[in-house]
Formats: C-alpha cells, structure tokens, sequence
C-alpha cells in the first residue's frame, strides 16, 4: 500500500501525500518520498534526484 516518507533522517512516514513537518529534520517542509513497499524497508521509495553542490 502506498505511504509517504521523510528521507531526511527522522523517520517520518505518512499514509497520505504531505511534507516532512519534524522541525530538526533536514527536509522540513519538504514533500515526503512516496513508497509502495511491503514490508516496511522502503526500498522502493523513489527519491527524486536533486541538485548536489
Ligand atoms: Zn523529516
Ligand atoms: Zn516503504
């Protein structure tokens, strides 16, 4: 079933579409990843590639 996770290192996880709202987190405010995983290791997350510098 489909969630949503923070990949900014607080764990967060959501059943519906959101951002990260744990204010020490790296990727507050940002848009959680979605993952269709089964068995909780979100290895199917798709995390967006992002610009590095
Ligand atoms: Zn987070
Ligand atoms: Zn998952």
């Amino acid at each position: 079933m489909r969630h949503y996770i923070c990949t900014g290192g607080c764990g967060g996880e959501a059943s519906t579409p959101g951002v990260c709202q744990t204010e020490e987190c790296h990727k507050e405010g940002e848009i959680l990843t979605p993952c269709d995983c089964e068995d909780g290791s979100h290895a199917n997350a798709k995390e967006e590639p992002e610009d590095t510098e």
